[in-house]
């Protein structure tokens, strides 16, 4: 995704292992959500199946366990790519694991510098499926170049396109409303997927960035696409 951060969903139950795997992760600049427990990982998963690029799943966890988080994502079609930590190597499991989804498997224990190489096969694969490009309404986001087009409002027929100036925290934000077009989203939602790494967290920063980036929209003729929901949040509308 270009300028962004690469997020990973770890799901680990073990405390020493996932503390370990969290700094590791985090040390080479990854966004890292770590939950102990399958369920509130699929709560997680289900919220914003988009906001991740890897999970590390754990094979045995409370609630869900890896296999069936994993079996849960492909029954949805999610190509999220999955590395599954397990203590056992029998040939059954890894059979099992594959067939559930599982795209690698690491037998633990393993080395850190194994698990970051495996990391980032999955990462490649993952910028490899994800689609080249989102369309909503008049809104074009090219993952290539990291950009956002819009069409003239005036001459959309023509195809003509401009692009949108934008910082990368604008880029999230549009982003992010482009993948859930209609659709409110709250400013804790906002918060959690857009700031959630920064330590130094302003609560009004949210109102300001929607403020910067309705602006940019304004400019092109569109200043009614991110509609507030008095109350609730924002909400990218297509009509
Ligand atoms: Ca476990």
């Amino acid at each position: 995704m270009g300028c962004l951060a690469m997020r990973i969903l770890l799901v680990e139950d073990e405390p020493d292992l996932g503390a370990a795997l969290e700094r590791s992760l985090k040390r080479e600049k990854y966004v890292v959500d770590w939950l102990k427990d399958g369920t509130e990982a699929w709560q997680f998963l289900e919220h914003d199946p988009h906001q991740y690029t890897v999970a590390i799943l754990d094979w045995l966890l409370p609630g869900l366990s890896g296999i069936e988080l994993c079996q849960r994502l492909r029954a949805q079609q999610n190509p999220l790519p999955v590395l599954m930590l397990t203590a056992r190597d029998r040939m059954e499991d890894r059979v099992m694991g594959l067939d559930a989804g599982a795209d690698d498997y690491l037998i633990k224990p393993f080395g850190m510098a194994e698990l970051l190489a495996r990391l980032r096969a999955l990462q490649r694969r993952s910028l490899q499926i994800q689609p080249s490009q989102l369309q909503v309404g008049h809104l074009l986001l090219d993952y290539g170049t990291s950009t956002v087009s819009i069409a003239s409002p005036v001459n959309y027929q023509t195809g003509n396109r401009q692009n949108i100036p934008l910082t990368a925290k604008e880029f999230q934000l549009l982003e992010y409303f482009m993948q859930y077009p209609n659709q409110i989203l709250s400013r804790d939602q906002i918060i959690d997927r857009i700031w959630q790494a920064e330590a130094d967290f302003n609560s009004n920063v949210v109102a300001a960035q929607i403020r910067l980036l309705r602006r940019k929209l304004a400019e092109y003729g569109y200043d009614h696409l991110i509609e507030t929901v008095y109350g609730m949040g924002y909400k990218l509308t297509t009509q």
